[in-house]
């Protein structure tokens, strides 16, 4: 079936006091219903900006520059967009939100059970309305009337999180964003909020996507892996295929620096060299700086997005270079 969202070489810049900065450079990305997909990358390789982007909720410093980006099959960038009331009920129909920090997201001045009923609000179909209550048992909260009547800062991490959670969801979105969920959250229920998270989606059948640099959540809980780097979807597959057989050399040096990767007494590999802020567009790849493997066309010709095998590579490694590259544009004319 259709994908939920679906980013076609999607460029988004920043303008700044010092120039634009490119934070999504040709963004290729799929994610079909249903399906729990792990965004990964460094901070600034582009994550954040790909979330807000599928909701068209960028900074007003944001410029689209190129590419496509469709959400259920209706144009959110690129030509056709929809724009004004379409685009906001889109959003209300198709799109939830976890952020960071929950507390941040809920509002101070209003006790929990007031917030969870307005969430649901503008919604143009009802049959799905649960009560509050019993979505607060769904997602493990005990002391469920103990929460209804609280004040966001009256919650622990946690427990506002799965607020957050359950409110996301109680609006019954297709593709539900949750951008970094557990960095704010204490060490000890990342694990168990993020289980919550994955397995809510899959009971309501919402697809995930997941924003994270923890790779260690993503081994365990999501189906797909995209990895981000300058911008770009560098490697996009199966998570187990990509995190046992990393093809692209930057998702090879991420899984390498695992902390289970460790060898007892053995240093951690670190990725050699710094992320890349990207000022203009990279003519080459832009991980060619810190690439153990480049090759000399690395830094003059940009690699394309291309299936491999199963998954999606964006590196001259594998997709054959530009030697190869040049003879199938000529075949196809
Ligand atoms: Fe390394 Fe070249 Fe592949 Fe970029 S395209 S990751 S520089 S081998
Ligand atoms: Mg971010």
């Amino acid at each position: 079936s259709a994908p939920v969202l679906a980013l076609s070489d999607l460029v988004v810049e920043y303008a700044t006091r010092h120039g634009r900065l490119r934070s999504l450079d040709e963004a290729t990305l799929s994610v079909a219903p249903g399906q729990i997909v792990a965004l990964v990358g460094e901070s600034g390789s582009g994550k954040s900006t790909l979330g807000m982007a599928a909701g068209r909720l960028l900074a007003s410093n944001a410029l689209h520059v190129g590419g496509r980006l469709s959400l259920a099959g209706r144009p959110v960038y690129g030509s056709g967009a929809v724009d004004g009331e379409p685009l906001r009920a889109l959003r209300r129909d198709v799109l939830g939100f976890v952020f960071q920090n929950p507390v941040t997201a809920l509002d101070p001045t209003m006790r929990i059970r007031r917030q969870m009923e307005l969430a649901c609000r503008g919604r143009r179909e009802d049959r799905h309305e649960r009560p509050v209550a019993e979505l607060l048992q769904e997602i493990g909260l005990s002391d469920v009337s103990r929460v209804l009547r609280s004040y966001p800062h009256e919650l622990s991490g946690g427990m506002a999180q799965r607020v957050g959670i359950a409110m996301a969801l109680r609006r019954r979105p297709r593709l539900l964003i949750a951008d970094e969920p557990t960095a704010a959250v204490d060490a000890t229920l990342r694990e168990q909020i993020l289980r919550l998270l994955v397995s809510r989606c899959r009971e309501v059948g919402c697809a995930l996507l997941l924003l994270t640099h923890d790779l260690h959540a993503v081994a365990q809980h999501t189906e797909q892996i995209a990895v981000m780097y300058g911008g770009r979807v560098i490697e996009h597959g199966p998570t187990a295929e990509v995190l046992d057989h990393p093809s692209h050399p930057y998702t090879r040096a991420l899984v390498a620096a695992l902390p289970g990767a460790e060898k007892p007494g053995q240093r951690l590999e670190a990725i050699r060299g710094i992320p890349p802020v990207l000022h203009t567009a990279c003519p080459g790849c832009a991980f060619a700086p810190r690439c153990p493997d480049a090759l000399p066309e690395c830094r003059s010709t940009r690699p394309v997005y291309a299936a491999v095998g199963g998954r999606k590579l964006t590196c001259h490694l594998h997709t054959g270079g530009t030697a190869s590259r040049s003879a199938a544009s000529a075949r196809n004319g």
